[in-house]
């Protein structure tokens, strides 16, 4: 199982870490299976960096084998989809980009990658008008609308399938939208599509 990940698909985001780039094509990046964090359990805040962020996106469960996918055809490869976080040490992060590296131990490392309970698409709206929050402590910290997209989850899909192979199981996070932030010790976070509660995470 991997999981593949899209940067900058929001434009409210990318206004938040100062990016302008429009691009045509998906920014992708990887994590590992050692990512993934399942059943609520804790994120353990490294030490090796100083700021970790969440970044809560909509996640999209591959659900068969496919190579080349045309887009119009890519709707067919997921039926279930749920809410991660796209933990990332922004502050290494910064210092990777300013030198022209790759993201991989800031963006790849163990337990970056926490990923909720998923729902069948069957019982939520169309997969480009879906909303997501997620909160802190009670407060609303993100909002999300698939709406919003740079790049659709069927676009997304066929792109990366040009490259690699996608299985069943794989997992793709479609980007965050505007209001990341650090996480800290002792902090509780709950996400949902619409009003449903799909993902719970503690910072310890
Ligand atoms: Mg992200």
């Amino acid at each position: 199982m991997k999981i593949l990940a899209v940067g900058m698909n929001y434009a409210e985001h990318n206004k938040e870490l100062n990016n302008s780039l429009l691009l045509q094509n998906p920014v992708i990046f990887s994590k590992p299976e050692s990512a993934v964090i399942r059943e609520n359990k804790p994120f353990f805040v490294p030490d090796w960096a100083q700021r970790f962020d969440y970044e809560t996106e909509l996640v999209v469960r591959i659900n068969r084998l496919g190579k080349n996918i045309p887009e119009r055809f890519a709707y067919r490869y997921y039926d279930e989809v749920t809410l991660g976080i796209d933990f990332t040490a922004r502050d290494l992060q910064s210092e990777l980009r300013s030198k022209g590296l790759p993201w991989e131990i800031c963006k790849a490392f163990d337990g970056s990658a926490a990923v909720g309970e998923f729902i069948s698409k069957t019982e939520l709206p169309a997969i480009q008008n879906i909303h997501f929050h997620m909160d802190i402590e009670g407060q609303t910290v993100q909002t999300g609308w698939t709406g919003d997209m740079i790049h659709s989850v069927d676009k997304i899909i066929s792109y990366v399938s040009q490259f690699f192979t996608l299985k069943t199981g794989d997992l793709i996070f479609t980007g965050t939208p505007a209001g990341v932030g650090p996480v800290s010790e002792g902090m509780h976070l709950t996400g949902y599509i619409e009003d449903r509660k799909v993902l719970e995470q503690r910072i310890k």
